[in-house]
């Protein structure tokens, strides 16, 4: 028996058996997921397909889920007062035939530089790109350095994780609900939803915000609205709120 599984890349794979991390593998910042934690879930999964003489036909994720992967900014543009979105592009020209990145909607990826880690949702990609939205917290050591990066610096992305799927035309409606960045996880899975003209879900995002000037991604939100089947309600602390 075969199965296709976007989240394995050949690169993480000896022979269908994960690879073993190198001891400098891992940053020692207590990421989560440690590259350490990634490699005993694959090898439980492994171990258990092993048993069941189930192989998996391995896709070429342009990311891997054990190594990080260089990826040069492209575009640093603020969306609002204290919101950022950074493009990204995978450094090599030359990508192998058939590789390419893939995410499901919802799925993080870890960032690594200035010997720091930390996790982002990409809110859009394509074959090799992808683009994040940061929120720049004013003390934050790492959202700090990305919002000052000059364009052309490298960053190392591994991933994607996150076990989150949607089912097509599972419920009539969702509610979404999200307080600040946690909008980067939900807007990538409601345009999906929304771009799917099979779709017959309607989706309702109440997003919470401090004030109009923190809100990210306005015009985005209003593009989704134009469509029959997306309302959203800006929850707004510093003032009443508002809907489009
Ligand atoms: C699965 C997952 C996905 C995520 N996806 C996204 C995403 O898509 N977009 C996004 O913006 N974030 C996302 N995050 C959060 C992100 O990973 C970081 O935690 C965030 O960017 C803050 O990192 P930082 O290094 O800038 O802040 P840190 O330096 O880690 O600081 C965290 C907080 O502490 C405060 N602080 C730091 N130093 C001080 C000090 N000396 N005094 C007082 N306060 C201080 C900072 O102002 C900030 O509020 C995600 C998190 C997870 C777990």
């Amino acid at each position: 028996m075969n199965l296709d599984n976007h989240n394995d890349c050949n690169n993480d794979y000896d022979d269908d058996k994960p690879k073993t991390p190198l001891e400098e593998d891992c940053c020692g910042n207590g990421c989560v997921p440690c590259v350490f934690d990634v490699h005993k879930k694959l090898l439980n999964e492994w171990e258990s397909r092993k048993a069941q003489n189930v192989k998996v036909k391995t896709s070429s994720n342009l990311l891997s889920l054990l190594s990080y992967k260089p990826f040069v900014i492209t575009d640093i543009c603020k969306t609002s007062e204290d919101y950022i979105l950074l493009h990204l592009e995978y450094k090599e020209s030359k990508i192998q035939n058939g590789v390419s990145l893939h995410l499901i909607p919802g799925q993080y990826v870890m960032l690594h530089s200035w010997c720091m880690s930390r996790p982002y949702t990409p809110i859009s990609w394509t074959r090799r790109s992808l683009i994040l939205l940061i929120k720049v917290y004013k003390q934050g050591k790492f959202s700090t350095c990305l919002r000052d990066v000059p364009l052309g610096s490298i960053i190392d992305i591994r991933g994607p994780y996150g076990d989150f799927k949607y089912e097509n035309n599972s419920f009539q409606q969702i509610i979404m609900f999200s307080i600040g960045s946690g909008i980067a996880a939900l807007y990538p899975i409601a345009k999906t939803i929304i771009d799917d003209e099979t779709e017959l879900t309607k989706i309702h995002l109440i997003a919470g915000f401090q004030s109009i000037i923190h809100v990210p991604l306005k015009k985005e939100l209003r593009y989704l609205t134009d469509y029959w089947n997306f309302k959203c309600t800006l929850q707004l602390s510093q003032s009443n709120g508002m809907s489009f």
